[in-house]
């Protein structure tokens, strides 16, 4: 199936929707994340195909009017451009991930290209992205599309899900966003949106729960073309709007029928747990990583140990985020720990006492 066009991503007013969700098809990903056990009868709180429709309506509207123009959202962006976005997308901002996504297009531009680098490469080209398995991921996927799929990467649910690393949401956003698929694309801002908009709850449940699942399928629509720009709508009021920590409602497209101000915006029933980060081993494995980035020769231990100073470095190349490293004034154990945990997790490679990227 070709990919939607720009038109079909952002056009005018889709026609009124039933409410019947999609059968469902899959609840466990290769990645073996559970994915809920899909719906068997509808959601607890129930709209009206009318209501249904005037909320496709408005939200498309809106779409149209305020999406961001975003380079993997354009209609000749590859199915590859949008799955390496997809996954530097997760827990990381549109303004972080678009300098590094347009580095990538442009060093390979093909899953091929990638998959003859060697996967540190991948490493050292995520840069300050946070999470750098996810590079690891992604190169593990390029390798199996080029070695398994003729270098296509694949258009359908199953497909994408059959690549290593892919999990449940990236297979569900890449068919839905690269190949024009009706699939239920369920993220942090839409599960926010839906719970506010639909459930009347200032959070989502702390976990993805069948319930919300069975939401999600119930409000989309039943038009394939629709189904995408819903996703993607929804996707987008999350990030804009109706935000996590402060709501835009006055801006809304959807305030009059929003559940959550009817109710009187009722406070969540828990506290979301912060994400941590000073002092944290998280911080520190960032540290030792942006040293084996821009290393031109393998990293001797004791560099990670000593003040820069004491090695006698200028101060440039490796020297800058060693001194950043040591600036963090971490324990020898948490050292110990952050470097193992890199090795561990094939982000770093122990050679001799030397440290540097996987070759
Ligand atoms: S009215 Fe406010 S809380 Fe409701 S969906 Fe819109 S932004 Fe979110």
């Amino acid at each position: 199936m070709s990919s939607p066009t720009a038109a079909e991503r952002t056009g005018a007013t889709p026609p009124r929707s039933p409410i019947k969700p999609k059968a469902s098809r899959r609840t466990q990903s290769r990645t073996g994340t559970a994915r809920p056990a899909r719906a068997q009868q509808g959601p607890s709180h129930q709209l009206e195909a009318d209501e249904l429709g005037a909320l496709h309506n408005e939200l498309d509207r809106w779409f149209a009017e305020n999406a961001r123009e975003l380079p993997w959202r354009e209609a000749d962006c590859s199915p590859w451009g949008v799955l390496v976005s997809e996954v530097m997308l997760q827990q990381t901002p549109v303004v972080r991930v678009l300098p590094v996504w347009l580095d990538w297009m442009e060093r390979w531009p093909e899953p091929a290209d990638l998959a003859r680098e060697a996967s540190g490469e991948a490493v050292r080209h995520w840069g300050r992205l946070g999470y750098p398995r996810r590079a690891l991921r992604l190169h593990a996927a390029a390798t199996a599309i080029v070695e398994e799929h003729g270098g296509k990467v694949p258009g359908t649910y199953e497909g994408l899900l059959g690549l290593p690393g892919v999990g449940d949401y990236t297979a569900a956003a890449v068919a839905a966003f690269a190949f024009g698929e009706r699939e239920t694309v369920v993220d942090t801002n839409i599960r926010r949106v839906h719970a506010r908009l639909v459930s009347g709850t200032a959070l989502p449940a702390p976990s993805l729960t069948a319930a919300e699942m069975r939401l999600a399928e119930t409000l989309m629509p039943q038009d394939t073309a629709l189904s995408v720009r819903w996703n993607a709508s929804v996707m987008e009021l999350g990030a804009l709007v109706c935000t996590a920590r402060s709501p835009k409602c006055s801006d809304c497209p959807v305030r009059a029928e929003c559940a959550w101000l009817a109710a009187g915006e009722p406070p969540p029933s828990y506290v979301p747990k912060g994400q941590a980060w000073h002092g944290t081993d998280r911080q520190l494995r960032g540290a030792v990583m942006a040293v084996l980035r821009v290393a031109e020769a393998p990293v001797a231990r004791g560099m990670f140990e000593q003040a820069p100073a004491d090695l006698g470095f200028a101060a440039e190349g490796t020297a800058v985020p060693l001194a950043a490293l040591h600036r963090l004034n971490s324990a020898p154990e948490q050292l110990e720990r952050a470097l193992d945990g890199l090795v561990r997790d094939g982000l770093a490679e122990l050679h001799d006492g030397d440290y540097r990227l996987p070759a």
